[in-house]
Protein backbone atom coordinates (compact mmCIF):
# COMPACT_ATOMS: atom_id res chain seq x y z
CA UNK A 1 0.00 0.00 0.00
CA UNK A 2 0.96 3.39 -0.95
CA UNK A 3 1.86 6.14 1.91
CA UNK A 4 -1.09 8.06 2.47
CA UNK A 5 -0.11 12.36 2.02
CA UNK A 6 0.63 13.82 4.65
CA UNK A 7 -2.25 16.25 5.35
CA UNK A 8 -1.34 20.37 6.41
CA UNK A 9 -3.30 19.04 9.21
CA UNK A 10 -3.90 15.66 11.50
CA UNK A 11 -7.04 17.45 13.07
CA UNK A 12 -9.30 18.46 10.55
CA UNK A 13 -10.72 14.79 10.25
CA UNK A 14 -13.12 13.07 9.69
CA UNK A 15 -14.87 14.06 5.80
CA UNK A 16 -18.22 14.13 5.37
CA UNK A 17 -18.43 10.68 4.88
CA UNK A 18 -16.87 9.75 8.39
CA UNK A 19 -13.71 9.09 6.56
CA UNK A 20 -9.85 9.48 8.27
CA UNK A 21 -8.49 8.41 4.61
CA UNK A 22 -9.69 5.05 3.90
CA UNK A 23 -10.90 4.28 7.47
CA UNK A 24 -13.90 4.97 9.25
CA UNK A 25 -17.11 5.97 7.72
CA UNK A 26 -20.53 4.23 8.23
CA UNK A 27 -21.29 0.53 7.51
CA UNK A 28 -24.10 -0.13 8.54
CA UNK A 29 -27.79 -1.57 7.85
CA UNK A 30 -30.01 0.76 5.54
CA UNK A 31 -32.60 0.98 8.97
CA UNK A 32 -29.65 1.93 11.04
CA UNK A 33 -28.87 4.79 8.51
CA UNK A 34 -31.86 7.48 9.38
CA UNK A 35 -30.64 7.42 13.32
CA UNK A 36 -27.06 8.28 12.55
CA UNK A 37 -27.74 10.97 10.10
CA UNK A 38 -29.69 12.60 12.49
CA UNK A 39 -27.60 12.00 15.35
CA UNK A 40 -24.71 13.34 13.32
CA UNK A 41 -26.88 16.44 12.78
CA UNK A 42 -27.79 17.05 16.12
CA UNK A 43 -24.12 16.72 17.26
CA UNK A 44 -23.15 19.28 14.28
CA UNK A 45 -25.49 21.41 16.38
CA UNK A 46 -24.42 20.79 19.60
CA UNK A 47 -20.92 21.30 19.55
CA UNK A 48 -21.61 25.52 18.52
CA UNK A 49 -24.34 25.64 21.14
CA UNK A 50 -22.95 27.62 23.83
CA UNK A 51 -25.90 26.30 25.86
CA UNK A 52 -24.59 22.76 25.55
CA UNK A 53 -21.02 23.25 26.29
CA UNK A 54 -21.80 25.36 29.52
CA UNK A 55 -24.48 22.48 30.84
CA UNK A 56 -21.18 20.04 29.90
CA UNK A 57 -19.00 22.15 31.67
CA UNK A 58 -20.50 22.08 34.66
CA UNK A 59 -21.20 18.39 34.92
CA UNK A 60 -17.26 17.89 34.38
CA UNK A 61 -16.66 20.28 37.15
CA UNK A 62 -19.11 19.78 39.85
CA UNK A 63 -19.86 16.10 39.39
CA UNK A 64 -16.87 14.74 37.24
CA UNK A 65 -14.10 16.48 38.90
CA UNK A 66 -12.44 18.15 36.34
CA UNK A 67 -9.98 19.47 35.26
CA UNK A 68 -7.39 16.41 36.15
CA UNK A 69 -4.79 17.01 37.43
CA UNK A 70 -1.11 16.56 35.13
CA UNK A 71 1.11 15.31 38.39
CA UNK A 72 4.81 14.98 38.45
CA UNK A 73 5.88 11.72 39.05
CA UNK A 74 8.82 12.41 41.26
CA UNK A 75 9.11 9.22 42.93
CA UNK A 76 9.27 7.02 39.21
CA UNK A 77 11.46 9.64 37.96
CA UNK A 78 13.95 9.09 40.30
CA UNK A 79 13.48 5.55 39.92
CA UNK A 80 13.98 5.54 35.83
CA UNK A 81 16.75 8.31 35.92
CA UNK A 82 16.01 9.85 32.61
CA UNK A 83 13.49 12.20 31.55
CA UNK A 84 10.80 14.18 34.13
CA UNK A 85 7.20 11.66 33.95
CA UNK A 86 4.07 13.17 34.45
CA UNK A 87 0.73 11.88 34.92
CA UNK A 88 -2.39 13.14 33.61
CA UNK A 89 -4.41 11.73 36.38
CA UNK A 90 -7.75 10.59 34.79
CA UNK A 91 -7.77 7.85 37.72
CA UNK A 92 -9.06 10.60 40.27
CA UNK A 93 -12.49 11.47 37.92
CA UNK A 94 -15.90 10.43 39.07
CA UNK A 95 -16.42 6.52 38.26
CA UNK A 96 -12.26 6.11 38.70
CA UNK A 97 -11.61 6.64 34.74
CA UNK A 98 -11.23 9.07 31.68
CA UNK A 99 -15.19 6.88 30.36
CA UNK A 100 -16.90 9.51 32.25
CA UNK A 101 -15.82 12.29 30.07
CA UNK A 102 -17.98 10.65 27.38
CA UNK A 103 -21.21 9.09 29.09
CA UNK A 104 -21.46 12.95 30.44
CA UNK A 105 -20.77 14.25 26.77
CA UNK A 106 -23.19 11.96 25.32
CA UNK A 107 -25.93 11.71 28.00
CA UNK A 108 -26.51 15.48 27.58
CA UNK A 109 -27.05 14.82 23.56
CA UNK A 110 -30.02 11.93 24.15
CA UNK A 111 -31.29 14.59 26.33
CA UNK A 112 -31.28 17.26 23.59
CA UNK A 113 -32.41 14.46 21.29
CA UNK A 114 -35.63 13.72 23.27
CA UNK A 115 -34.04 10.21 23.70
CA UNK A 116 -35.13 8.68 27.24
CA UNK A 117 -33.69 5.38 26.99
CA UNK A 118 -30.00 4.24 27.12
CA UNK A 119 -28.89 1.40 25.75
CA UNK A 120 -24.75 0.42 26.26
CA UNK A 121 -22.32 -2.15 25.68
CA UNK A 122 -19.24 -3.11 27.76
CA UNK A 123 -16.81 -5.88 28.24
CA UNK A 124 -15.30 -5.78 31.53
CA UNK A 125 -17.86 -2.95 32.80
CA UNK A 126 -16.45 -0.08 33.74
CA UNK A 127 -18.11 1.65 30.64
CA UNK A 128 -21.56 -0.11 31.60
CA UNK A 129 -21.00 1.54 35.03
CA UNK A 130 -20.23 4.54 33.68
CA UNK A 131 -23.50 4.84 31.49
CA UNK A 132 -25.58 3.25 34.20
CA UNK A 133 -24.42 6.41 36.45
CA UNK A 134 -24.76 8.97 34.29
CA UNK A 135 -28.58 7.54 33.54
CA UNK A 136 -29.19 7.22 37.41
CA UNK A 137 -27.80 10.79 37.45
CA UNK A 138 -30.29 11.93 34.73
CA UNK A 139 -33.15 9.34 35.77
CA UNK A 140 -33.54 7.83 32.49
CA UNK A 141 -33.57 3.70 32.40
CA UNK A 142 -31.04 2.23 30.77
CA UNK A 143 -29.98 -1.47 29.41
CA UNK A 144 -26.10 -2.59 29.18
CA UNK A 145 -25.27 -5.05 27.08
CA UNK A 146 -22.63 -7.70 28.25
CA UNK A 147 -21.35 -10.80 26.87
CA UNK A 148 -22.29 -14.12 29.13
CA UNK A 149 -18.56 -14.54 29.66
CA UNK A 150 -18.08 -11.38 31.18
CA UNK A 151 -20.85 -11.02 32.70
CA UNK A 152 -19.90 -14.50 34.58
CA UNK A 153 -16.27 -12.76 35.30
CA UNK A 154 -16.93 -9.35 36.09
CA UNK A 155 -19.73 -9.50 38.81
CA UNK A 156 -18.78 -6.50 40.96
CA UNK A 157 -19.41 -4.51 38.29
CA UNK A 158 -22.62 -6.24 36.99
CA UNK A 159 -23.74 -5.69 40.75
CA UNK A 160 -22.91 -2.07 40.60
CA UNK A 161 -24.36 -1.86 37.36
CA UNK A 162 -27.84 -2.86 38.72
CA UNK A 163 -27.05 -0.42 42.17
CA UNK A 164 -27.49 1.97 39.77
CA UNK A 165 -30.63 0.97 38.40
CA UNK A 166 -29.13 -0.53 35.45
CA UNK A 167 -30.75 -3.97 33.66
CA UNK A 168 -27.72 -6.20 32.62
CA UNK A 169 -28.08 -8.17 29.71
CA UNK A 170 -26.03 -10.99 29.36
CA UNK A 171 -25.45 -12.06 25.33
CA UNK A 172 -24.81 -15.52 24.28
CA UNK A 173 -23.63 -15.48 20.31
CA UNK A 174 -20.62 -15.67 19.45
CA UNK A 175 -17.92 -16.11 22.56
CA UNK A 176 -20.13 -13.86 24.60
CA UNK A 177 -17.40 -11.26 25.03
CA UNK A 178 -17.30 -7.37 23.70
CA UNK A 179 -18.09 -7.82 19.98
CA UNK A 180 -20.95 -9.69 20.84
CA UNK A 181 -22.19 -7.05 22.85
CA UNK A 182 -21.81 -4.22 20.51
CA UNK A 183 -23.65 -6.41 17.55
CA UNK A 184 -26.74 -6.83 20.14
CA UNK A 185 -26.71 -3.23 21.05
CA UNK A 186 -26.71 -1.76 17.55
CA UNK A 187 -29.83 -4.42 16.89
CA UNK A 188 -31.76 -3.00 19.83
CA UNK A 189 -30.88 0.24 18.64
CA UNK A 190 -32.76 -0.25 15.13
CA UNK A 191 -35.77 -2.22 16.85
CA UNK A 192 -36.56 0.85 19.25
CA UNK A 193 -35.42 3.61 17.26
CA UNK A 194 -38.27 6.25 18.15
CA UNK A 195 -36.81 6.50 22.28
CA UNK A 196 -33.40 4.90 21.97
CA UNK A 197 -29.88 6.74 22.79
CA UNK A 198 -26.94 4.26 22.41
CA UNK A 199 -23.85 5.16 24.28
CA UNK A 200 -21.10 3.64 22.50
CA UNK A 201 -18.07 3.67 25.23
CA UNK A 202 -15.15 3.94 22.92
CA UNK A 203 -13.81 5.87 19.72
CA UNK A 204 -15.59 3.31 17.39
CA UNK A 205 -18.36 2.47 15.78
CA UNK A 206 -20.36 4.19 12.63
CA UNK A 207 -19.53 7.46 11.79
CA UNK A 208 -20.23 9.95 13.75
CA UNK A 209 -19.04 8.24 16.69
CA UNK A 210 -15.45 7.74 16.62
CA UNK A 211 -15.71 11.69 16.16
CA UNK A 212 -17.86 12.54 18.51
CA UNK A 213 -16.39 10.59 21.36
CA UNK A 214 -12.70 11.66 20.30
CA UNK A 215 -14.03 15.66 20.65
CA UNK A 216 -15.81 14.72 24.19
CA UNK A 217 -12.34 13.18 25.30
CA UNK A 218 -10.20 15.49 23.91
CA UNK A 219 -10.62 17.29 27.26
CA UNK A 220 -7.95 15.31 28.00
CA UNK A 221 -5.42 16.57 25.56
CA UNK A 222 -6.84 19.94 25.70
CA UNK A 223 -6.00 20.53 29.68
CA UNK A 224 -2.94 18.72 29.51
CA UNK A 225 -1.31 20.49 26.94
CA UNK A 226 -1.97 24.01 28.85
CA UNK A 227 -1.15 22.64 32.21
CA UNK A 228 1.92 21.12 30.75
CA UNK A 229 2.86 24.54 29.07
CA UNK A 230 2.29 26.18 32.69
CA UNK A 231 4.37 23.82 34.92
CA UNK A 232 7.18 23.76 32.36
CA UNK A 233 7.00 26.64 30.22
CA UNK A 234 7.12 24.55 27.13
CA UNK A 235 5.01 21.35 25.53
CA UNK A 236 6.08 17.98 26.22
CA UNK A 237 8.72 15.70 24.33
CA UNK A 238 6.61 12.02 24.14
CA UNK A 239 3.40 11.78 24.77
CA UNK A 240 2.01 8.30 26.05
CA UNK A 241 -1.29 6.39 26.38
CA UNK A 242 -3.29 2.82 26.14
CA UNK A 243 -5.08 2.03 23.30
CA UNK A 244 -8.23 -0.34 23.70
CA UNK A 245 -10.81 1.08 21.18
CA UNK A 246 -9.00 3.83 21.45
CA UNK A 247 -10.77 6.47 23.36
CA UNK A 248 -8.38 8.01 26.47
CA UNK A 249 -5.45 7.42 23.88
CA UNK A 250 -7.38 9.78 20.42
CA UNK A 251 -8.53 12.30 23.84
CA UNK A 252 -4.75 12.85 24.83
CA UNK A 253 -3.18 12.79 21.43
CA UNK A 254 -5.46 15.13 19.24
CA UNK A 255 -4.95 18.22 20.73
CA UNK A 256 -1.13 17.86 20.19
CA UNK A 257 -1.16 16.16 16.81
CA UNK A 258 0.12 19.22 15.17
CA UNK A 259 2.40 19.77 17.53
CA UNK A 260 5.63 18.65 15.20
CA UNK A 261 7.99 18.32 17.69
CA UNK A 262 6.08 15.80 20.03
CA UNK A 263 6.70 12.38 19.66
CA UNK A 264 3.13 10.47 20.09
CA UNK A 265 2.83 6.65 21.40
CA UNK A 266 -0.25 4.69 21.42
CA UNK A 267 0.44 0.57 23.39
CA UNK A 268 -1.37 -2.18 22.31
CA UNK A 269 -2.09 -4.95 24.31
CA UNK A 270 0.66 -7.44 23.31
CA UNK A 271 -0.71 -10.23 25.54
CA UNK A 272 1.59 -13.49 25.94
CA UNK A 273 3.37 -12.18 22.74
CA UNK A 274 2.66 -11.58 19.44
CA UNK A 275 3.73 -14.93 17.69
CA UNK A 276 0.13 -16.57 18.52
CA UNK A 277 -3.45 -15.28 18.72
CA UNK A 278 -2.75 -14.88 22.64
CA UNK A 279 -2.63 -10.35 22.30
CA UNK A 280 -4.55 -7.67 21.04
CA UNK A 281 -2.55 -5.87 19.23
CA UNK A 282 -4.84 -4.71 16.13
CA UNK A 283 -2.71 -2.59 14.33
CA UNK A 284 0.57 -3.95 15.37
CA UNK A 285 -0.21 -7.70 14.13
CA UNK A 286 -4.06 -7.53 12.39
CA UNK A 287 -5.28 -6.16 8.85
CA UNK A 288 -7.71 -3.62 7.92
CA UNK A 289 -11.44 -5.01 7.52
CA UNK A 290 -15.02 -4.05 8.72
CA UNK A 291 -16.47 -4.18 12.53
CA UNK A 292 -19.56 -2.59 14.09
CA UNK A 293 -19.78 0.04 11.04
CA UNK A 294 -16.33 1.16 10.41
CA UNK A 295 -13.15 0.34 8.58
CA UNK A 296 -10.20 -0.07 11.02
CA UNK A 297 -7.44 -2.66 11.75
CA UNK A 298 -8.75 -5.84 12.86
CA UNK A 299 -7.42 -9.02 14.75
CA UNK A 300 -8.95 -11.58 12.19
CA UNK A 301 -7.78 -15.22 10.69
CA UNK A 302 -6.90 -15.76 7.49
CA UNK A 303 -10.69 -16.11 6.74
CA UNK A 304 -11.20 -12.84 7.69
CA UNK A 305 -13.11 -14.39 10.85
CA UNK A 306 -12.75 -11.76 13.79
CA UNK A 307 -10.56 -12.99 16.71
CA UNK A 308 -11.44 -12.71 20.54
CA UNK A 309 -7.85 -11.83 21.54
CA UNK A 310 -6.75 -11.46 25.26
CA UNK A 311 -5.26 -9.35 27.43
CA UNK A 312 -4.53 -9.41 31.37
CA UNK A 313 -6.65 -5.94 31.12
CA UNK A 314 -9.87 -6.61 30.58
CA UNK A 315 -10.02 -2.85 29.23
CA UNK A 316 -7.62 -3.34 26.15
CA UNK A 317 -9.03 -6.62 24.72
CA UNK A 318 -11.36 -5.14 22.20
CA UNK A 319 -10.47 -6.57 18.26
CA UNK A 320 -10.83 -3.77 16.74
CA UNK A 321 -9.69 -0.22 17.33
CA UNK A 322 -10.86 3.79 16.39
CA UNK A 323 -10.86 4.31 12.90
CA UNK A 324 -8.68 7.58 13.46
CA UNK A 325 -5.90 5.24 15.01
CA UNK A 326 -5.49 3.39 12.11
CA UNK A 327 -5.09 6.36 10.22
CA UNK A 328 -2.32 7.99 12.46
CA UNK A 329 -0.97 4.81 12.03
CA UNK A 330 -0.56 4.50 8.51
CA UNK A 331 0.59 8.08 8.12
CA UNK A 332 2.96 7.80 10.81
CA UNK A 333 2.11 10.67 12.67
CA UNK A 334 1.37 8.26 15.63
CA UNK A 335 3.96 5.15 16.49
CA UNK A 336 1.88 1.71 17.92
CA UNK A 337 3.68 -0.75 20.19
CA UNK A 338 2.82 -3.81 22.23
CA UNK A 339 3.26 -4.26 25.54
CA UNK A 340 3.17 -7.67 27.36
CA UNK A 341 1.05 -8.87 30.24
CA UNK A 342 4.18 -9.41 32.47
CA UNK A 343 5.28 -5.88 31.96
CA UNK A 344 2.01 -4.21 32.43
CA UNK A 345 2.16 -6.29 35.52
CA UNK A 346 5.75 -4.99 36.65
CA UNK A 347 4.68 -1.85 36.01
CA UNK A 348 1.65 -1.67 38.08
CA UNK A 349 3.89 -2.81 41.00
CA UNK A 350 6.06 -0.33 40.39
CA UNK A 351 4.33 2.54 40.07
CA UNK A 352 2.17 1.57 43.63
CA UNK A 353 5.21 1.68 45.54
CA UNK A 354 7.51 4.48 44.42
CA UNK A 355 4.24 6.64 43.70
CA UNK A 356 1.20 5.69 46.10
CA UNK A 357 -0.85 5.31 42.84
CA UNK A 358 -2.32 2.02 42.19
CA UNK A 359 -3.20 2.27 38.06
CA UNK A 360 -5.54 0.84 36.21
CA UNK A 361 -4.02 -2.58 34.13
CA UNK A 362 -4.53 -0.84 30.82
CA UNK A 363 -2.78 2.71 32.25
CA UNK A 364 0.48 0.04 33.62
CA UNK A 365 0.67 -0.76 29.91
CA UNK A 366 1.36 2.99 29.42
CA UNK A 367 3.25 3.38 31.84
CA UNK A 368 5.40 0.12 31.22
CA UNK A 369 6.35 1.63 27.83
CA UNK A 370 8.03 4.87 29.68
CA UNK A 371 9.89 2.11 31.39
CA UNK A 372 11.16 1.05 28.66
CA UNK A 373 11.88 4.78 26.62
CA UNK A 374 12.65 6.78 30.08
CA UNK A 375 15.90 6.24 31.06
CA UNK A 376 17.30 6.52 27.66
CA UNK A 377 16.18 10.36 27.24
CA UNK A 378 17.62 13.36 28.81
CA UNK A 379 17.00 14.46 32.33
CA UNK A 380 15.52 17.92 31.16
CA UNK A 381 13.13 16.07 28.78
CA UNK A 382 9.45 15.99 29.64
CA UNK A 383 7.26 12.95 28.93
CA UNK A 384 3.49 12.80 29.75
CA UNK A 385 1.65 8.92 30.43
CA UNK A 386 -2.31 8.85 30.39
CA UNK A 387 -3.08 7.35 33.74
CA UNK A 388 -6.75 6.46 32.43
CA UNK A 389 -8.16 4.58 35.58
CA UNK A 390 -7.48 3.49 38.86
CA UNK A 391 -6.55 0.15 39.65
CA UNK A 392 -8.64 -0.75 42.77
CA UNK A 393 -10.60 -3.17 39.75
CA UNK A 394 -7.85 -4.96 39.33
CA UNK A 395 -6.60 -5.92 42.28
CA UNK A 396 -8.24 -9.79 42.10
CA UNK A 397 -6.26 -10.64 38.36
CA UNK A 398 -3.02 -8.94 39.92
CA UNK A 399 -3.25 -11.06 42.91
CA UNK A 400 -4.38 -13.85 41.03
CA UNK A 401 -1.28 -13.15 38.23
CA UNK A 402 1.06 -13.28 41.32
CA UNK A 403 0.03 -16.18 42.57
CA UNK A 404 -2.24 -15.07 45.59
CA UNK A 405 -4.93 -14.80 47.48
CA UNK A 406 -7.38 -11.61 48.38
C1 LIG B 1 -11.88 1.22 29.12
C2 LIG B 1 -10.56 1.62 29.58
C3 LIG B 1 -9.47 1.75 28.68
C4 LIG B 1 -9.55 1.38 27.24
O1 LIG B 1 -10.50 2.07 26.49
P1 LIG B 1 -10.10 3.21 25.48
O2 LIG B 1 -11.36 3.50 24.73
O3 LIG B 1 -9.03 2.65 24.58
O4 LIG B 1 -9.62 4.35 26.25
C5 LIG B 1 -8.26 2.20 29.19
N1 LIG B 1 -8.11 2.50 30.50
C6 LIG B 1 -9.12 2.37 31.38
C7 LIG B 1 -8.87 2.71 32.81
C8 LIG B 1 -10.38 1.93 30.95
O5 LIG B 1 -11.37 1.81 31.84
Amino acid sequence: MNKPAMPNSFRTGPDEQGMFGIFGGRFVAETLMPLILDLEEQWNKAKTDPEFKAELQNLSTHYAGRPSKLYFAEGLTKHLGGAKVYFKREDLNHTGSHKINNCLGQILLAKRMGKKRIIAETGAGQHGVASATVAARFGYPCVVYMGATDVARQSPNVFRMKLLGAEVRPVTAGHGTLKDAMNEALRDWVTNVEDTYYLIGTAAGPHPYPELVRDFQSVIGTEARAQMLEQEGRLPDVIIAAVGGGSNAIGLFHPFLDDKDVRIIGIEAGGRGLDGIEHCASMSAGKPGVLHGNRTYLLQNSDGQILDGHSISAGLDYPGVGPEHSWLRDSGRVQYEPILDDEALEAFQLTTRVEGIIPALESAHAIAHAMKIVPKMDKDQLVIVNLSGRGDKDVHTVANMLGMEI
